[in-house]
């Protein structure tokens, strides 16, 4: 295993899925750690720096909705739920707690490893953006990781952080949710795909706090977001 290995905490109750996901992460350089349920997870994640959290939604113990809840308190991991097939209220659900994407199963290893693809390389490639981007008092600065408005930072998850960049860098023009998905979750728009849908919902709630109805972001139907500053044009 190279030191620079990924570490990722794959946390899924199905024992014969676990060792197939795991065997097969280990294979393509990841470093695994694999557990079964959601008392495990929470104190797996306290012990290891990881760059990436798989986790089931249905887990024994804690469910998988608490540790995502838990995680989140204190870290911004990318993490990716996996839901089972045609729960489409799970998908949501998983989203709404601050999962950055999901996966429903069953999913072949193959597609889940290029789904964490995505993912790791937005996450590093913020280590090297194009500088800071300023629209009104809002502040985006993805290398920094911070969002700040008025001086005031706010918290956003990783994803959320890439997303409000990106219509914050077209700020004032429609941006189409046929780019946002290959841009900010590494793959194209499904049908009946709400990922974008809520995330955009928790950044427009967390604005909503520091920037009231200076800064918005605006539906545009049919073709996707824009993000709008009042008066700072
Ligand atoms: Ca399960």
């Amino acid at each position: 295993m190279a030191s620079d290995a990924k570490k990722i905490l794959l946390v899924e109750d199905e024992k014969a899925i676990r060792d197939a996901v795991a065997a097969y992460l280990e294979r393509e350089g990841y470093w695994v750690v694999g557990v079964g349920d959601g008392q495990s997870a929470i104190e797996e994640f306290e012990k290891h720096q990881f760059d990436l959290v798989v986790l089931d939604l249905m887990l024994p113990k804690i469910p998988g909705e608490r540790v995502c809840r838990t995680i989140r308190d204190t870290s911004d991991v990318p993490i990716i739920m996996l839901t089972a097939k045609g729960e489409i209220e799970d998908r949501i659900i998983g989203l709404e707690l601050g999962a950055d994407d999901y996966v429903p199963k069953p999913c072949t290893p193959r597609e889940l490893v290029a789904r964490m693809r995505a993912i790791l390389r937005r996450t590093s490639a913020n280590d090297n953006s194009s500088g800071p981007v300023q629209v009104g008092k809002l502040s985006i600065d993805l290398s920094q990781r911070r969002v700040t408005y008025d001086g005031q930072p706010i918290a956003f998850t990783g994803t959320e952080l890439a997303l409000i960049e990106m219509l914050a860098r077209h700020a004032g023009e429609p941006v189409a949710k046929a780019d946002i998905y290959p841009r900010i979750l590494g793959r194209p728009l499904g049908r009946y795909d709400r990922a974008i849908d809520v995330h955009i919902s928790s950044i427009r709630h967390k604005l909503a706090e520091f920037a009231r109805d200076d800064i918005l972001i605006e539906s545009v139907r049919g073709v996707g977001y824009q993000l709008v500053a009042r008066g700072a044009a």
